[in-house]
């Protein structure tokens, strides 16, 4: 809990004391809560696998970014507090479902929480990978304490603009501290391996880059990519996804207010070859609509639902 004091866990180090019950910048005190949890086929196949991916969905974030796809628990707070035996159960039950890895979602705010989790898992045996997933808004310094515990980095990289970054979450510095985090990753645990674009071969470790185009920007995912390119050459596995859908907020502000168009995506697509990267997921236009989440249902994801049942 002390680290909880005068919190300084992500680049926004806002100093709040979440342990006497202050709310962060990230919108959260020191009582961990989380939206949901279970297996979950809506990943790259490589981590969704036939069995799911053991999600476990925070609530809050520090990027606090107004398009949230997830807004409803990083804006809107939705989640229910858990204490560390919770948490411990709800993994559990995911591991004895057979997931193929336990993946963090947003988990950086919460992070003393997971590590003690992720400690005590291990202590007892586990052995699937631990998935760290994430807006790529980290502080750079606490990236190796991550990959003491993580096996997998699946980080966003969402504006190469400063201007950009600053509209959508108040923080001209996303683009250097992102690249400055992945480098970090990467140095850490190399590039997601084994590589296979089918699924067939699950990820066991490393790096995977998530680009989301946003409608109207497609300069700057081109700029995304060239940055990419140039720190870490063609082999870096990249997922460039087309799911984007615009949410109350967007269209409260006329800003990212529809969804990407098919000529937006084939314009990034193309540049993703010209670049020469060839470890990449691309998706069906805007995304499969099953997963979609909203986190007032029982399950957030209809397209659980339909694996499940
Ligand atoms: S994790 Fe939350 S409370 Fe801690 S520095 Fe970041 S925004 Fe502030």
């Amino acid at each position: 809990m002390q680290r909880y004091q005068e919190c300084r866990l992500c680049p926004r180090d806002c100093g709040a004391d979440r342990a006497a019950g202050q709310l962060g910048f990230c919108g959260e005190t020191a009582e961990c809560r989380v939206a949901s949890y279970g297996p979950h086929y809506g990943e790259e196949p490589c981590f969704s696998g036939t069995r799911g991916s053991g999600t476990l969905f925070f609530s809050g974030c520090s990027s606090q970014c107004f398009f949230c796809q997830n807004h409803q628990i990083s804006l809107g707070h939705h989640g229910r507090a858990m204490s560390a035996d919770q948490l411990h159960a709800s993994a559990h039950q995911m591991i004895r479902a057979g997931v193929h890895n336990l993946n963090f979602v947003t988990p950086d705010h919460f992070w003393p929480h997971i590590e003690e989790l992720c400690g005590r898992l291990r202590a007892e045996g586990a052995t699937l990978p631990f998935l760290f997933n994430s807006s790529g808004y980290q502080a750079p310094e606490m990236v190796v304490r991550y990959a003491e515990w993580m096996d997998i980095f699946l980080p966003d990289f969402k504006f190469a603009e400063p201007d950009l970054a600053f509209v959508c979450m108040r923080d001209r510095r996303y683009p250097e501290l992102t690249l400055e985090a992945l480098r970090r990753m990467v140095a850490a645990k190399g590039f997601l391996e084994p590589w296979d674009p089918e699924g067939g071969a699950l990820a066991t470790r490393g790096v995977l880059v998530r680009h989301l185009v946003l409608p109207g920007y497609v300069a700057n995912s081109l700029a995304v990519l060239r940055l990419l390119r140039a720190e870490f050459g063609p082999l870096l596995p990249l997922s460039v996804m087309s799911q984007f859908q615009p949410v109350e907020n967007c269209m409260e502000r006329r800003h990212l207010d529809r969804s990407v168009t098919s000529a937006e995506y084939e314009q990034v697509c193309q540049a993703v070859e010209e670049l020469g990267f060839r470890h990449v997921f691309v998706q069906p236009h805007g995304g499969d609509a099953a997963f979609l989440p909203d986190f007032h249902r029982d399950s957030p994801f209809r397209g659980n639902t339909r694996r499940s049942g």
